[in-house]
């Protein structure tokens, strides 16, 4: 199978957790699956770097913030890819100039235009795990545009979709969708299977579990998503496109 797996900021939260997010993703490549993995910043850190631009200058330039609020998702990738080649496994960071995804060109919440693959494929091919850094996208002219927050599972959707992959697989500290929040109303249900319209309602209404965009994405090219636990079992994480709430048409 060839899958696009998501990593939010709360499963790169620290380096313990990257290593075990390396762990997941080796298992799933012994398997014998095609890995594309994105992952967002680690928890905390956009803010932070929002903080940083505000606290030098009274109106950031657009630019500019783009190029401090995309380098989050750098340091995460790159970590992730150190990690997995320390466990023996092929492993390389694809940024979005080098693949590239291109953007149109709106600083701080761009939409993705077109995803290259021809260079994650031959990655793929060859058995090597393709770590993409989620939120950052290039315009036309060549400048870093970010995708708004939450931007990373868009990325990942975007790729999945490229990339006709079986399916996108979001990670984060949940191991679904549920009636409520789950971190905050206890007696919160979980949600075996959703339809993308269903879970647009759903993050419209101001829950932040995926990014609205990546849901219209997912359901225009009728891809799979799979809302997933990083910290559900190994056992349960080996199974591919299986699992957490399942998103599909009605
Ligand atoms: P990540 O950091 O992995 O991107 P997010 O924090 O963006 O994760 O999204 C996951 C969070 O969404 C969960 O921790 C949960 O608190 C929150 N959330 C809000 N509403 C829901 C819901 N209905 N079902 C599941 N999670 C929800
Ligand atoms: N790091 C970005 C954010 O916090 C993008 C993402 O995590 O999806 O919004
Ligand atoms: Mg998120």
């Amino acid at each position: 199978m060839l899958i696009v797996q998501k990593y939010g900021g709360s499963s790169v939260a620290d380096t313990d957790r990257i290593k075990h997010v390396a762990d997941r993703i080796a298992m799933s490549h012994k398997k014998g699956h095609r890995l594309c993995v994105v992952v967002s910043a680690l928890a905390g850190e956009t803010d932070r770097l929002i903080k940083l631009t505000q606290s030098v200058a009274k109106e950031p330039n657009e630019r500019e913030v783009d190029i401090v609020l995309s380098s989050g998702e750098q340091v995460s990738a790159g970590l992730i890819a150190m990690a997995l080649r320390d466990r023996g496994i092929d492993a390389q960071t694809m940024l979005s100039f080098q693949i590239p995804i291109i953007t149109d060109g709106i600083y701080g919440r761009s939409r993705i235009n077109s995803v290259a693959t021809d260079r994650i494929m031959s990655l793929l091919d060859r058995g090597t795990v393709v770590i993409i850094p989620g939120f950052q996208g290039l315009s036309s002219e060549g400048d870093i545009t970010t995708l708004g927050r939450g931007g990373s599972d868009t990325t990942a959707v975007a790729i999945a979709a490229a990339l006709k992959a079986n399916c996108c697989e979001i990670y984060s500290d949940v191991d679904g969708v549920y009636s409520a929040d789950p971190n905050i109303c206890k007696d919160a249900k979980k949600i075996e299977k959703l339809s993308y319209n269903e879970l647009l309602e759903i993050a419209g209404s101001g829950a932040k579990v995926i990014q609205m965009r990546a849901v219209e994405l997912a359901a225009k090219y009728d891809l799979p998503l799979h809302l997933r636990s990083t910290f559900e079992s190994m056992e349960e994480g080996a199974k591919p496109c299986d699992g957490g709430t399942k998103v599909l048409h009605a």
